[in-house]
């Protein structure tokens, strides 16, 4: 991996993002921020599942008044996702929020601008200046190659906030296209000293929204571009979590969290591989220890995979082969696979939690 960007770090909440600091997983929350149950909810299914930062949309006042309680009762740090309005933006800092997510351009006033960007330095709260390729100007530079727009467009958004002394900043570049939003990032990497926030943006369903986000993020992140990712996908929320942990994962950026191997299965299998290693991945959600754990249809690859993992199961003759720290352990019955391998995963969880007791 080609040597990391050099950014200035920026601190969201108790979070640092950019230096040194560990690639962070953000996610936004998809409830009506009015409605401060369902979304304290959420952040903390988020906050379980290993979400570092969590943004929510503030369409109007009540959503940003409702920030407040929703700051009391969360541990992550909360990010006001502002469109248009100064007024919101002021009130979201008021609520106590953790960042603002704007773009200056979109406030037309330089005053009202300025209101935001006083209050947000009194704070010492970051801004993030984002840039939609779907949401750019139609007129903006025409006959230009869209990352290159998209650079322009940042770099004149970041300026209005250097203007008025302000370097809290954070920035990203994101379209639905997987090159331009890599060549973008690219572009704007080495002209400006700010973390960078990684996305593909209206990614699109899981599945086709897991794809593109590993190549976009995971082709950046490769390159040593980016602080601070977020993986869209429309659905649940835990998804982008998942999706953006998996990355960081398979790039050795993650520090902890369980690794799951399964097999892709075959007609040799003699197991439900699919259906344990499904509810496996649902288990091990909020668990931080760097575990490995191998379900195997059979013995033809089996009991490699097991051997180079923590906790491994694979399909035998009419039974399962479990295997714990590399050794055989014992054979169960088909039946039981899920929950005998549940039980192993608890127990070297214990063991961990009273070592570091
Ligand atoms: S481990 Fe066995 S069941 Fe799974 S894909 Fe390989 S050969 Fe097939």
């Amino acid at each position: 991996m080609t040597h990391r960007r050099t950014s200035s770090p920026i601190r969201v909440g108790d979070v640092m993002v950019g230096g040194n600091a560990p690639i962070t997983v953000q996610s936004m929350t998809k409830t009506d921020t009015r409605d401060v149950e369902a979304t304290v909810a959420q952040i903390d299914r988020l906050a379980r599942a290993g979400c570092d930062i969590v943004r929510s949309a503030v369409p109007d006042m009540e959503a940003a008044y409702a920030l407040a309680a929703i700051r009391k009762r969360i541990t992550l740090p909360l990010i006001a996702d502002i469109h248009f309005d100064h007024r919101l933006a002021l009130a979201s800092i008021d609520a106590g929020v953790d960042g603002l997510r704007l773009n200056p351009g979109n406030i037309r006033r330089r005053d009202h601008l300025n209101k935001v960007i006083v209050r947000a330095k009194e704070r010492q709260i970051p801004i993030r200046v984002g840039v939609n390729g779907g949401s750019m100007p139609a007129d903006y530079r025409p006959g230009e190659p869209e990352p290159a727009r998209m650079v322009a467009l940042a770099l004149e958004q970041i300026e209005m906030l250097e203007d008025m002394d302000f370097g809290l900043i954070k920035v990203s570049l994101k379209s639905s296209d997987v090159q331009t939003t890599i060549e973008a990032n690219r572009l704007i990497s080495d002209r400006i000293p700010y973390p960078l926030h990684l996305g593909v943006t209206e990614a699109g369903p899981p599945s086709i929204a897991g794809i593109r986000n590993a190549v976009g993020i995971g082709i950046l992140l490769h390159m040593g571009i980016g602080d601070t990712i977020r993986v869209s996908v429309s659905g649940d929320p835990l998804l982008e979590v998942d999706n953006g942990r998996e990355i960081l994962m398979s790039l050795g950026l993650a520090q902890t969290g369980p690794q799951l191997i399964s097999c892709p299965t075959c007609g040799r299998t003699t197991l439900d591989v699919p259906g344990i290693a499904t509810r496996l991945s649902e288990y091990l959600r909020g668990i931080r220890l760097p575990l490995r754990i191998a379900v195997m249809g059979c013995v033809v690859n089996g009991p490699g995979e097991c051997r180079s993992a923590d906790v491994g199961i694979a399909g035998g003759d009419g039974k399962v082969l479990m295997y714990r720290g590399g050794a055989f352990l014992r054979s169960i019955p088909v039946e039981q696979a899920f929950e005998a391998l549940t039980q192993e995963i608890d127990s070297l969880v214990a063991a961990s939690s009273t070592q570091e007791v």
